[in-house]
């Protein structure tokens, strides 16, 4: 089987020349948990941080030795955990860039793969999608009346945090995305009001043209500071902000991100910061509320595909440069 690991440690943002795709032995399968061939491998931005050392403290995979960590969905070859059988469909945010992984005791759920297809797990009803259920309901608790922005709107994050704001009673929602192509899918497929292109010189135009005199109520933060100022200088009093990722200073050199404090006083603001693993214990209920939604066609899923595990290098860099259109997946294997 094959695996994909750094050829060096990282000194400089992530490129597919960094990466090696390699023999390797079918790992065992560990006491308590299960061995597994990957049918799809998640592509997320926070690995970029992790490959460098600068995500939650958790330290990068040794050069030439460890696969690259990624969330996978696959099925079950041989199993010790209780309640996971040979042949299971299963999600670990556990998994990594192999053809056949072995994922830890506790570190895998069965998915329903009647329920949606199963590279959703890895989308809107993966991790992503989580976090655009968690921010949006639980931090910013977007209802009835609500006028939401949020960037990075193509993302499987971005784009859920909409469609689930819509789906809450918010009253007006709008999307920040870099190009035609992303705004497009924003509002032609996950049915935002409008989305502003970012790539446009005058986009701040734009986005007051889209309030139309309204403050934000909520806003959601994918990118920069300076998108989230832009966010919070245009809030209303009371608003709401959940700053979930800062894509745009992942690779940065130098500086940090400075947030807009001022404004935070001006506008009497909430902000609030995400972290997805705080919610990872409410996975069960995200998936009884956001499950039929996307059963039914009002959670759109939108995924920028790669077939073949040597195709995820340059898929992930494509990923790292922001030129993925919606979720960056890679077909590993065909079901
Ligand atoms: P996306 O598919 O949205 O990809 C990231 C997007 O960020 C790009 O497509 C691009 O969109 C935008 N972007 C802007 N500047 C850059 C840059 N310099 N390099 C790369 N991308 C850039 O990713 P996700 O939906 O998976 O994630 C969205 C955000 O949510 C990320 O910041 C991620 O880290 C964060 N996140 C945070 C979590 C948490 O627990 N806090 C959990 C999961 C995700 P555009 O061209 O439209 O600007």
């Amino acid at each position: 089987m094959k695996h994909v690991v750094l050829r060096a440690v990282l000194q400089a943002p992530p490129t597919a020349a960094d990466f090696v795709v390699c023999a390797a032995p079918v790992p065992a399968c560990p006491a308590g948990g299960v061995l597994t061939q990957v049918l799809c491998l998640s592509l997320d931005p926070y690995v970029g941080a992790r490959l460098r050392g600068r995500h939650m403290g958790e330290p990068p995979p040794s050069p030439n030795v460890e696969p690259i960590p990624g969330a996978v969905v696959g099925r079950v070859l041989e199993s010790d955990a209780v309640g996971i059988a040979p042949g299971d469909f299963i999600h670990s945010m556990m998994g990594a860039w192999g053809e056949v992984v072995a994922i830890g005791p506790g570190m895998a759920r069965r998915i329903d793969p009647e329920l949606a297809p199963l590279s959703a797990y890895l989308g809107v009803l993966g991790m992503p999608g989580l976090t655009a259920w968690a921010g949006a309901t639980k931090l910013a608790k977007v209802g009835s009346g609500d006028v939401v922005l949020v960037n990075a709107a193509a993302g499987a994050v971005g784009g859920s945090v909409g469609q689930i704001a819509r789906l809450k009673g918010a009253e007006r929602v709008i999307g920040i995305a870099g190009g035609p192509e992303k705004c497009g899918l924003v509002v032609d497929r996950y049915g935002f009001d409008v989305c502003v292109d970012s790539e446009a010189s005058d986009w701040p135009s734009g986005l007051d043209a889209a309030l139309g005199g309204r403050g934000v109520s909520v806003h959601f933060e994918n990118v920069s500071a300076a998108m989230l100022a832009a966010g919070m200088s245009r809030l209303s009093p009371y608003g709401r902000v959940v700053l979930c990722g800062l894509a745009d200073h992942y690779q940065a050199e130098t500086g940090s991100a400075q947030i807009p404090i001022g404004l935070i006083i001006a506008k009497r603001a909430q902000v609030h910061g995400l972290v997805v693993y705080d919610f990872y214990d409410r996975w069960d209920a995200f998936l009884m509320e956001a499950s039929p939604w996307v059963r039914d066609g009002r959670l759109c899923i939108a995924e920028d595909i790669a077939t073949g595990l040597d195709n995820a290098p340059a898929h992930f860099e494509k990923l790292m440069q922001g030129r993925n259109v919606g979720k960056s997946i890679v077909v590993v294997n065909a079901e």
